[in-house]
């Protein structure tokens, strides 16, 4: 089994929550997996979007900051989130796309991958990649009226580092088991062999980019999935042993979590598999009320009080 398993989650910024709601879950057909808020700053909503359980692999999470400010993609950040869906539905969301006023830059090739990037409201770049129906497990399929089986986002596929030297990420992934699959350019592509689930990276080396600024419309972290909290450790201290220093494990109750930026300047998470979003409320009625792990319960009223309250509805 290699270190690391494959991509967890992806956390971003965004601005309005239900502007955020209303992308996710009405426009590309997730599912609202689980509304809590930031364990950091509780006065922040943070949104998880996924399949049917949010698990390992399809989480996409947004911390939500009003009124935003804005970001902008460079060096030292993931720059792209990939999504996966059927080889042959681009031509479908780039139908929804236009008609929904999403905007994208049309279907295009790159690195043997058919792609068809686009940006949410907060001008979040992402990009849905064709990939053959075969890989993919569909124990945890999310469908919605608009997007059935044969559309639907599955997984993550990738996500794009950006940094201006590739030596300052480069051992990180070899350490997580990653290996280079292919390369084109300035943009190499890893894969873990033997995983199939979320499993490819990309990487952009541009020494001339400049950095980004980490703010509204970009990504805040990337989490890597371990089995458990043994395999954590583990990867913990191999990744000390090349002089990073990585957090203590901190217990997020629906995952065990271990931080570190990259010397790329990129955050990177571990995360444990489990125990997941059904660890405090039903599969069949995730994400519906606020959700808040034990030591916040306390504060509820308070916690409540000062958010603005969010719902999955149909498009305004
Ligand atoms: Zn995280």
């Amino acid at each position: 089994m290699t270190p690391t398993l494959g991509i967890h989650h992806i956390t971003a910024i965004g601005s309005d929550p239900q502007r955020l709601v209303d992308f996710y879950t009405q426009i590309l057909g997730l599912r609202l997996a689980k509304k809590t808020v930031n364990q950091d700053d509780v006065s922040a909503y943070h949104l998880f979007f996924g399949d049917r359980e949010g698990g390992p692999g399809m989480d996409l999470t947004f911390f939500t900051f009003m009124p935003p400010t804005p970001g902008s993609r460079g060096n030292g950040l993931v720059t792209n989130i990939s999504l996966a869906v059927p080889a042959g539905s681009l031509p479908f969301w780039k139908e929804r796309f236009d008609k929904l006023g999403v905007k994208h830059e049309g279907i295009s090739a790159q690195l043997g991958w058919q792609r068809l990037v686009f940006y949410d409201y907060d001008d979040q770049r992402l990009e849905l990649v064709e990939v053959d129906p075969a890989n993919f497990d569909d124990k945890d399929l999310w469908t919605t009226p608009e997007v059935g089986a044969e559309y639907a986002i599955r997984q993550f596929h990738s996500a794009l580092l950006s940094v201006h030297d590739k030596a300052l990420v480069e051992p990180v992934l070899f350490a997580f088991g990653y290996a280079v699959e292919s390369s084109e350019g300035n943009l190499t592509r890893y894969h873990l062999p033997g995983v199939q689930r979320a499993e490819f990276i990309e990487l952009e080396e541009d020494p001339s980019k400049p950095a980004g600024f980490n703010a509204s419309g970009t990504v805040h972290h990337i989490a890597f999935s371990v089995v458990d909290e043994a395999a954590q450790q583990a990867v913990r201290q191999s990744i000390a042993g090349m002089g990073l220093y990585p957090t203590k494990m901190i217990d997020r109750f629906y995952f065990k979590s271990i931080y570190f930026r990259t010397p790329a300047g990129i955050l990177f998470e571990l995360a444990t598999m489990g125990p997941g979003f059904t660890a405090d409320e039903p599969l069949e009625t995730l994400g519906e009320k606020l959700s808040l792990p034990p030591f916040l319960e306390p504060h509820r009223e308070q916690i409540e009080a000062g958010l603005t309250p969010v719902t999955v509805r149909p498009l305004p």
